[in-house]
């Protein structure tokens, strides 16, 4: 699936009030040691017989390949994390909106071959992604959001201490 399509997929779900949204449950931790399934199918643009294993942890039911034939570029594996959202304000009233979902994916038969091996696609906000993050990638991403964590951490201390300050000056 592309990103694209995800990416409407999600659109979709988020435009639901959240009391129509199923309540996902915690993600399980991938288990290394459960065989990871193998799928055969004709892919519909060539019709060439093709094969792929599933990403260990990949939590898609695969149906069209079940189906024995599908676009072998529409094929993805992923898994990702629970969602979180944050009554955010992006269209003239605050909303729901997703932030900071992980995906892990792969996609087997993509045409750009980083995108073959498992790597993150990153919600950083309802719709708005950072693509095709390697380990080294989502690192550096993680470790721009601890700084900003930090700093939030500092700015919330000064917060404290300035109402403080600021209900004493009104009380005077
Ligand atoms: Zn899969």
């Amino acid at each position: 699936m592309t990103i694209t399509v995800q990416r409407a997929a999600h659109k979709l779900l988020a435009s639901l009030p959240s009391a129509f949204r199923t309540k996902r449950p915690a993600v399980e931790p991938v288990s290394m040691t459960k065989a990871p399934r193998t799928w055969t199918f004709t892919d519909t643009a060539t019709g060439e017989r093709k094969t792929f294993t599933c990403m260990p942890g990949c939590i898609d039911s695969h149906d069209e390949v079940r189906d024995g034939e599908t676009l072998a570029e529409d094929i993805w594996c992923y898994r990702q994390s629970s969602d979180v959202t944050l009554p955010i304000n992006d269209s003239g009233r605050p909303e729901e909106l997703s932030v900071l979902r992980a995906m892990m994916n792969v996609d087997p038969f993509d045409r750009r071959i980083a995108h073959r091996l498992p790597h993150i696609d990153l919600e950083v906000m309802d719709g708005a992604w950072i693509e095709g993050l390697d380990p080294d990638g989502f690192a550096t991403v993680i470790s721009t959001l601890q700084g900003r964590v930090d700093e939030l951490r500092a700015m919330h201390a000064e917060l404290v201490a300035v109402r403080a300050a600021y209900q004493g000056q009104v009380a005077r």
